[in-house]
């Protein structure tokens, strides 16, 4: 068996830009009647190029405005190969989702995403959720929704990254063997529609899934795993709170370590429960 996950944002969806920022918002009617066919073109490209391929089984997540059951990508579209990852409200729940995925997954490929808090000409640029998240680092490599679905399959192939140029950054210092495919670029006014974008999806998912065997999972090591999580201006720690695992709560910065990505992704939940504004 053949079992692809795919991994959708939207501030990286093909046809979404500053000037219809709206498209984005979840639960709302620009959200609804435009945004949501954008990232479901997108995930068609990618679905349908996989079916082609062999693949026999997909699974999704749809993490944009994790928290809201609603789905931004609309299910009924997509073919009946697609199941999507059983978790409440789409929230991000890394060790379930991974749990889920069979043990030897054919390969991962993100999708609708954007960059970093920071980047130059993103659209959308932030980490998880800006502010109050300035960054977040795992072991050096500053990691966002990309790293934290990524990391979570670290064992599994990393294929293909979609969305934002951007966001590319951030997903080869996680892994440079993957094909890179951008479907809108800030800095040279590239704003293609999603019937544009579709066949450079579709040909790109083709060819990283033909090079599936060049590409490896994400090397974590078995050592420490240090995480830090810095806050943007007008946002503080909670620090009078004991803290039970080992770690630092400063005024604007936590560092934490873990024994295993899964376990450290899960602190930054706690930590992230700590963050108050002025
Ligand atoms: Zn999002």
């Amino acid at each position: 068996m053949k079992q692809l996950i795919i991994i959708a944002d939207m501030e990286g969806a093909s046809g979404i830009f500053n000037e219809n920022s709206s498209w984005i918002w979840n639960g709302s009617d620009d959200w609804r009647e435009h945004g949501r066919e954008c990232i479901t073109s997108d995930a068609l490209a990618v679905v349908n190029a996989a079916i082609d391929f062999g693949v026999d089984d997909i699974l999704l997540y749809d993490g944009h405005f994790a928290g809201n059951p609603e789905f931004n990508i609309i299910l009924e579209k997509l073919p009946p190969i697609v199941r999507v990852f059983d978790v409440s409200n789409r929230c991000f729940d890394w060790r379930r989702i991974r749990g889920q995925a069979v043990t030897n997954p054919f390969g991962i490929i993100t999708f609708g995403q954007h960059a970093r808090f920071g980047e130059d000409n993103a659209y959308f640029a932030h980490t998880i959720q800006s502010p109050p998240i300035k960054s977040l680092f795992w072991n050096g490599i500053h990691i966002a929704e990309i790293g934290s679905a990524v990391l979570s399959f670290h064992d599994v192939p990393y294929l293909a990254n979609i969305g934002c140029a951007a966001s590319m950054r951030e997903a080869l210092e996680l892994s440079d063997k993957i094909l890179t495919i951008p479907v809108k670029e800030m800095a040279k006014g590239w704003e293609p529609s999603p019937q544009e974008t579709y066949s450079i999806i579709y040909d790109g998912v083709t060819k990283a899934l033909h090079n599936a065997n060049n590409t490896t999972g994400i090397f974590v090591g078995d050592e420490l795993h240090r995480f830090s999580m810095e806050l943007c201006d007008g946002c503080f720690f909670e620090t009078s709170t004991n803290i039970t695992w080992k770690g630092t709560i400063e005024n604007t910065k936590a560092t934490w370590d873990a024994p295993s990505i899964e376990i450290g992704l899960e602190l930054f939940n706690y930590v992230r429960r700590l963050i108050k504004s002025r």
